[in-house]
Formats: structure tokens, C-alpha cells, sequence
């Protein structure tokens, strides 16, 4: 079996033991004769799987009482239109505070509901950094923890006179978060924690109350709380292979040591960026670098489709940076090895020893 360094942004690489779990249980879900995807969501045993991903959710995440633990679809992008339909009534006005392309088609989407206002924008300087405070005052204030194309990742929980609405797609379990920082918090699960289908929407039961009525009942964050994400048929097989990831992390020591790999990962493709002398140029501002794109450039724009061809070759595949940026991006969730991160530090020196 030959298992490649894979670099993806999303859909991406994940645990090599849950993915022989779910190999294992694929045709016989413990003594059932069938598997998880084609089993009754209604069913106790599924019932089972969807409880037990819960618990264990709260538990990696500190979860406290008073919060809701949803799985939903229609990916983060649903939720960039459910979230001002639900909490931004006539007359309010929502801040969002753009750090990147999601944060970008969030506020799109959220003008189309209410008055979304671009509260801090990163764009004139091509999304490198992230504002020194929150804007307060708004009926919540919207912002994205890392922005997967550009990079650039909050290094700390927000403070804010608002309910903060977190985009968390691209960073939920990667570190630890304090969960009462955050009014609601959504993400797609295909990043750190299964396969594309279930998006996690974790929020505050006193910001629930405050979400309007009249509401279409799947665009009703009460409905699925009320029917305890059962409200149609869920994403049963996504939920199914997120648990198995929520247990691993568990048993492989919580989201500390999940953190403290994932800074020793990507500080070892920074080191590798910085070390080379302006060969290789890092798009965001150091304070505001994250752990799980990380995103560069050659100093050099024409070497980048060999750089790409090159490291595809040895192994080391889906580099490619976004269309909208160019570049080179290494997305390292937490699922991604340390000796991947080895491999392309590597094969950074390696080829600017080459090309420089
Ligand atoms: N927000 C962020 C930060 C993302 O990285 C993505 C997907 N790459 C999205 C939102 C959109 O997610 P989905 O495709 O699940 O709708």
C-alpha cells in the first residue's frame, strides 16, 4: 500500500487507524450484516454512533452545559447564509471581520439577509494579518479562525462585546479553544474531522433564543436542536467516520498534544521558508501564520509549476496554491505526518539548493 503525503486543503488526509476502522466495519457493523451507510438513521445503533460522537465531541472541546451540539448540511457555505437569516433582524447590523476569501463570500451572503457590515478588512493588503480587536456594538460579530487559501489564522480566542460567530472550518480541533469565548461556532467536517457531508454548528442556547421566527424549519437552528439533528435524514456516514476522529484524538491525548504537534509541523515548513534566504516567500505576516495552511511563494514566479511537478513526483502531492492566490500551499491538518512536513522541509532545500 502506498500512501501518499497528502497536501490537500479539503477534502483531506485522514487517520490512517480510523480509516482501517471504518475499512473493518465497512461490510459487518458489529454483527449487523450491513454498514454504517446503509443502516437506519432512526435505528438504536445509529442512535449510538451519533450520541457517542456528541459525548466525545464535548469532551475534546471542553463543550460546556448550555451549549448545542448540531450536525447539519449544506457544508460552512449554508451556514454563511443561515447564520444572518437566523440572528440578524431588520434594523440590527452584523460586523464581519474579513481576513481572507470565506470571510469574503460570508459577508456576501449575509448582505443578502441584513445589514452585514465589513467591520475590519484585510484585503487592500492581500489578507496577511488579523485586526488587533473586535468591533463591538452589532448583533454579533463574524470572523473566520484560519482562513484556509490565504494562511492567516487567529492565534487566540476573540474578545468582543458581541456574540461572536466563528467560522472554524479549517482549524476545529486543532488546538485547545475555550467554547464560552463564542456565541456559535460552525464548521464543514472536511478538514479535521471526516469525510465531506456533516457540518458541526456548536452554539449557545441564550443565542438561540434570540433567533427569529418564521424560519424554513431546515434552516431553523431550533428545529434541529429540537430534534437532535434528526429533524431529516443527517449525514449518517460523515457523523459515523467524524466519531471514530473525535475517539482518536482522544486516545492519541486531546486537542494539547494535537496543538503541540501541529506547531511542531508547521514551524518545521516555516523554518524551511525562512531559512532560504528569500527563495521562498511566506504570504502571511508571522504573528498571524497558520498551523494548518501554510501558504508561499517562490521569489521566483516560474519556477512554482516545477516546484509543483517536482514534489508531485517525489510524493509530496496537492501543493498547489488556490487559483485565486498562485503560490504553494501545504495544508497539514492534524491527520497530515510529521515525517510529511520532514519530507517537504526537505524538498524545499533541496530544490532551492538547485534553483536558487
Ligand atoms: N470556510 C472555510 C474557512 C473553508 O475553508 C471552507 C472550505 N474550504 C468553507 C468555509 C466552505 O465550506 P464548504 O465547502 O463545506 O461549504
Amino acid at each position: 500500500m502506498a500512501r501518499v503525503f497528502n497536501f490537500s486543503a479539503g477534502p483531506s488526509t485522514l487517520p490512517v487507524p480510523v480509516l482501517e476502522q471504518a475499512q473493518a466495519d465497512m461490510l459487518d457493523y458489529r454483527g449487523t450484516g450491513m454498514s454504517v451507510m446503509e443502516m437506519s438513521h432512526r435505528g438504536g445503533l445509529f442512535e449510538e454512533i451519533l450520541q457517542n460522537a456528541k459525548a466525545d465531541l464535548r469532551t475534546l472541546l471542553g463543550i460546556p452545559d448550555g451549549y448545542q451540539v448540531l450536525f447539519l448540511q449544506g457544508g460552512a457555505s449554508l451556514q454563511f447564509s443561515m447564520v444572518p437569516m437566523a440572528f440578524l433582524a431588520p434594523g440590527e447590523r452584523a460586523d464581519y471581520v474579513v481576513t481572507g476569501a470565506w470571510g469574503q463570500k460570508a459577508v456576501e451572503a449575509a448582505r443578502l439577509a441584513g445589514e452585514a457590515c465589513v467591520a475590519w478588512d484585510g484585503g487592500e493588503d492581500g489578507f496577511r494579518d488579523v485586526p488587533d480587536a473586535l468591533p463591538s456594538g452589532g448583533s454579533y460579530v463574524h470572523l473566520t479562525s484560519n482562513e484556509t487559501i490565504q494562511g492567516v489564522q487567529f492565534s487566540a480566542d476573540p474578545t468582543a462585546d458581541a456574540p461572536v460567530v466563528c467560522d472554524m472550518s479549517s482549524d476545529i480541533l486543532s488546538r485547545p479553544v475555550d467554547v464560552s469565548s463564542y456565541a456559535l461556532i460552525y464548521a464543514g467536517a472536511q478538514k479535521n474531522m471526516g469525510p465531506a457531508g456533516a457540518t458541526v454548528v456548536i452554539v449557545r442556547d441564550e443565542f438561540l433564543s434570540r433567533q427569529k421566527a418564521g424560519l424554513p424549519p431546515m434552516l431553523d437552528y431550533r428545529v434541529h436542536a429540537k430534534n437532535d439533528s434528526m429533524y431529516n435524514t443527517p449525514p449518517t456516514w460523515s457523523i459515523y467516520v467524524s466519531g471514530l476522529v473525535y475517539r482518536h484524538l482522544i486516545d492519541t491525548g486531546g486537542l494539547a498534544a494535537t496543538q503541540a504537534r501541529n506547531e511542531a509541523k508547521a514551524k518545521l515548513i516555516y523554518d524551511a521558508v525562512d531559512g532560504s534566504g528569500g527563495f521562498y516567500v511566506g504570504h502571511a505576516a508571522p504573528r498571524a501564520r497558520s498551523r494548518m495552511n501554510v501558504v508561499f511563494t517562490l521569489r521566483n514566479d516560474s519556477l512554482t509549476k516545477r516546484f509543483v511537478s517536482e514534489a508531485t513526483a517525489q510524493g509530496l502531492d496537492g501543493l498547489k496554491g488556490h487559483r485565486a492566490l498562485g503560490g504553494v500551499r501545504a495544508s497539514i491538518y492534524n491527520a497530515f505526518p510529521m515525517e510529511g512536513c520532514h519530507a517537504l522541509a526537505q524538498f524545499m532545500e533541496d530544490f532551492a539548493r538547485r534553483h536558487g
